[in-house]
């Protein structure tokens, strides 16, 4: 990810507490909250509610909400892959239908939120959970930030082309797509069937529209709040991000942000094949029709070394905070696998570096070359999780004991 942050002041103080309310948002938030609750129920209630309404409410929540997942965060935000316009301009135009700003704001405040990750102060993380659960849901949209942080820490997305184009013209397109497209569908679809293009409009409007915005931004904010309250630290324990499936279920897939956080440069939240993340699985579908390309992937071996180094944390806070001395034979044997571990991954970061920079020179000569690194990789590459496993069951069988 690219975060020139150059332009910050290290002075900057902040101090949001006293910043004035930002009225317009604050009155976006709830009263759109206000219609969603109160407008869309009556509608209901008046009018009932029929297959076409819950299909147009869920697609309209599936194309803006995965708009936000795969275009705002994980391809402006984290460039975590390439994709072709028709995957931007559409991305673009369905994300700004959630009224959570245009995406140059978006990835400049989310890539604070990973450089700043808990602060409060300094720059800061906007929406700190430090702060507490409501200011990092939406507590932090509701006050000005005083001073702005400066948005040098997206220049490179502001030289493309369509990602300026939605920046200067995001309220029309915002309206257009969030609020004039569902209403017109619904109006569309009343016109067909022969009913009251009125109410056809008016269910649009409401339920495709208002209940779809506010459905789709706490899906969002919940990441926000949520997902650094609640789930576990597999990967780092240094900052409050957390995995639940709970949480990606609600959110795209998005609910695995301790993954996200240790590695936000991977276009995957849910690592596991089998994890809720319909975002990978988009953007890997779209690779193999020449629509996205590049997709960044965290090596497994990378991923292994970061759940064990976790471990090791983990053991030594439960045998501090349990005051006792692990048997000498013990920490001598877990300390022997914690180095023969640390050299084998050396070890297998300086073959896969040979590997990757040979393999990209097609001499024929290097070609007897690259065979044997490969094999010796694969071995490298055994050694590693059979290490890994006798790690986890000497671990257990200690603490077991304890
Ligand atoms: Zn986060
Ligand atoms: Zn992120």
């Amino acid at each position: 990810m690219i975060t020139d942050l150059s332009g910050v002041d290290d002075k900057m103080e902040a101090n949001q507490t006293q910043a004035p309310i930002n009225w317009t948002t604050a009155s976006f938030l709830f009263g759109s909250l206000l219609v969603a609750i109160v407008g869309a129920p009556l509608y209901i209630w008046r009018y009932g509610v029929g297959w076409f309404d819950l299909g147009h409410f869920v697609a309209m929540v599936y194309a803006t909400g995965l708009s936000i997942t795969i275009g705002y965060h994980r391809l402006f935000t984290h460039r975590s892959f390439e994709a072709a316009r028709p995957v931007r301009l559409l991305t673009l135009l369905f994300g700004a239908a959630t009224f959570e700003a245009a995406a140059l704001g978006w990835a400049s405040e989310h890539r604070y939120h990973h450089r700043y990750t808990d602060r409060d102060g300094n720059p800061y993380d906007p929406h700190s959970i430090e702060r507490g659960f409501f200011h990092a849901h939406m507590g932090w949209l509701l006050r000005y930030r005083v001073p702005e942080l400066p948005r040098s820490n997206v220049e490179d997305l502001a030289k493309d082309p369509l990602v300026a184009w939605q920046d200067r013209w995001y309220l029309p397109i915002a309206l257009g797509m969030g609020l004039a497209l569902p209403t017109a569908v619904g109006a569309g679809y009343a016109a067909w069937q022969g009913t009251s293009i009125g109410v056809g409009a008016l269910g649009g409007f409401l339920i495709a529209g208002c209940l779809r915005i506010v459905f789709v931004q706490h899906a969002t904010f919940l990441i926000n709040s949520l997902s650094h309250t609640i789930g576990r630290q597999p990967y780092d324990t240094s900052q409050s991000s957390r995995d639940s499936a709970l949480v990606a279920v609600l959110t795209f897939g998005e609910g695995y942000h301790n993954f996200h956080h240790t590695f936000q440069a991977d276009y995957r939240n849910g690592v596991r094949f089998w994890h809720w993340d319909p975002g990978k699985w988009i953007i890997w579908t779209l690779s193999k029709v020449g629509l996205t390309w590049d997709l960044r992937r965290t090596r497994s071996e990378t991923i292994l070394m970061a759940k064990i180094r976790q471990r090791r944390l983990r053991l030594e806070e439960r045998v501090d905070a349990a005051q006792i001395d692990l048997p000498a034979q013990a920490s001598v044997l877990l300390r022997d696998l914690d180095r023969r571990l640390d050299e084998t991954y050396l070890r297998f970061r300086q073959l896969y570096s040979e590997y990757s920079k040979l393999a990209k020179d097609r001499l024929a000569e290097r070609r007897e070359r690259l065979g044997e690194l490969r094999e010796e990789l694969r071995g490298v590459r055994r050694t590693l999780r059979e290490l890994a496993r006798e790690y986890r069951v000497t671990e257990r069988r200690l603490l077991s004991g304890v």
